[in-house]
């Protein structure tokens, strides 16, 4: 039989975990190519992972390696819906993967929400990571005060990087414009807002660890707001790591105010209810304050009981989580922002499977959990892909993507170009004692 042909859209962690596995097993004969819109491979470990975090970002020397396979092919710069389209990949492959993610978030729904100075996280995370659609995002830092809506570890990334100093981001790989914005901050407060209590906060230990080392910058909690309800005080002994969470916070209330000049204040049980502007800017956030109602099935859901507070704000970045977006012509659940599927393989709205298509990662499960989650369930989507071969509708032979994307006058990126990209970062970093500096557009990447 020969190879079977397998076109993966998107090369962030969830392709590449699906890649390695396909090229892993050896029952059948497999060639993978994977296609990304950006000229550069690695999804959210070059774009969403924190740049003083670069640890979890070592996780693309394996994606490399497999990269490297002579099974697999990278396509940069290629979008799905422009170059290439579900009818025109169809007879180049046997079976197609959707490993999108979710490139967009979800809304507040507040008064306000709108005015200049409030955006998504995900929004100010790509802008700090050097994402060249977000490279004239301009937040104005000229502001003292900035809320942060969530407590999950987007929110985490988002307080952490506007609460370090030059000199601790200088030795990153944060965007070169963002370094520059960031280094004239004037921003002194920054609210991280918990809509339910401390026990139900989604960040981990290391995230909110780090806000008691920062050089410039004191954690801030009041004590009142992280007591805690019996509920939650159950969660708290039955759980080693939300014990530990609310461990750090009961040590950052117990510092005070600090003597740093910023203040990461980590406020529970409040609500943003309206953003209010002057000229068109966010001015303020009107909060509300909580309090925890237990439900039936045992969730810990929060009302609020009309006491109303106001934070001076020039800045608010919502970081309520990711949401995923329709692929044109690929089946999609709106409610959830997934595509749908049983277990990978992707169904169509009238609940049959929809053959030789499937998914993988946030577009397959929704936005949960941390990079090494794809492994497992890029795996298990893989291994359905592996029983349903013997039964899926083979392509013809002899037909290249390259010519169809050549015909479109698609100038992709390969990985042996990439690789050079790459390296001439790598070499631009070396005199400023950093891990690399980005370049942001293809058309840098290429002219370097
Ligand atoms: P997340 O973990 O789901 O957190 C979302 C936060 O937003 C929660 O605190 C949630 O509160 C809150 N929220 C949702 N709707 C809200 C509303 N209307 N008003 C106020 N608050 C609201 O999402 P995320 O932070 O975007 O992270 C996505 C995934 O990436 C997570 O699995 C995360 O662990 C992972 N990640 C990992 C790292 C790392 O490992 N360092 C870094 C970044 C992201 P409720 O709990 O009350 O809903």
């Amino acid at each position: 039989m020969p190879a079977v042909r397998i076109a993966i859209i998107g090369a962030g962690p969830s392709a590449f975990y699906a890649a390695a596995a396909l090229i892993k097993q050896e029952d059948v004969e497999v060639r993978v190519d994977l296609f990304d819109r950006l000229p550069a491979p690695y999804g959210l470990v070059r774009y969403g992972v924190a740049p003083d975090h670069p640890k979890i970002k070592s996780v693309a020397n394996l994606y490399e390696k497999t990269a490297q396979d002579p099974r697999v092919r990278f396509f940069g710069g290629v979008e799905f819906g422009k170059h290439i389209t579900m009818d025109n990949l169809r007879p180049h492959y046997d079976m197609l993967v959707f490993a999108t993610g979710a490139q967009s978030d979800r809304n507040l729904n507040i008064p306000g929400e709108d005015l200049k100075g409030s955006m998504s996280a995900t929004e100010f995370v790509a802008w700090y990571n050097g994402h060249p659609d977000y490279r004239d995002l301009n937040p104005n830092l000229d502001v003292e005060g900035v809320a942060v809506v969530g407590v999950g570890n987007v929110a985490m990334d988002v307080a952490r990087i506007l609460a370090k100093s030059y000199d601790e981001l200088k030795v990153t790989d944060i965007a070169d414009h963002a370094l520059e914005a960031l280094k004239h901050s004037k921003v002194r407060h920054i609210y991280v807002l918990g809509r339910r209590g401390p026990a139900q906060a989604k960040f981990t230990n290391p995230e909110i660890k780090e806000f008691g080392h920062l050089q410039v910058a004191d954690a801030v909690v009041k004590p009142e707001e992280i007591e805690l309800d019996p509920e939650s005080q159950k969660t708290v002994d039955a759980d080693r790591l939300t014990r530990q969470n609310v461990e750090f916070l009961r040590e950052y209330a117990a510092r005070g105010m600090g003597d740093k000049p910023r203040k990461v204040h980590f406020r529970f049980l409040v609500s943003p209810v309206e953003v209010t502007g002057k000229d068109g800017w966010v001015s303020s956030v009107k909060i509300e304050r909580n309090r925890l109602v237990s439900t039936p099935d045992g969730y810990m859901n929060c009302e609020g009981i009309g006491e109303f507070e106001e934070l001076a704000a020039g800045m608010v970045l919502r970081s309520v989580g990711y949401y995923g977006v329709a692929l044109p012509g690929v089946p999609y659940d709106k409610r959830k922002g997934i595509v749908p599927n049983d277990h990978g393989r992707v169904m169509n709205a009238d609940g049959n499977v929809l053959p030789g298509a499937y998914v993988v990662g946030w577009a397959k499960r929704g936005p949960t959990g941390v990079i090494g989650t794809n492994k497992k369930d890029a795996e298990e989507t893989v291994a359905l892909m592996l029983e349903d071969v013997k039964n899926v509708r083979r392509v013809e032979a002899g037909r290249d993507i390259t010519d169809l994307l050549k015909a479109a006058g698609c100038a992709y990126v390969s990985f042996d170009e990439w690789q050079q990209i790459n390296a001439r970062e790598i070499e631009r970093g070396k005199a400023a004692n950093r891990p690399r500096v980005k370049y942001i557009s293809l058309e840098e990447m290429r002219a370097s």
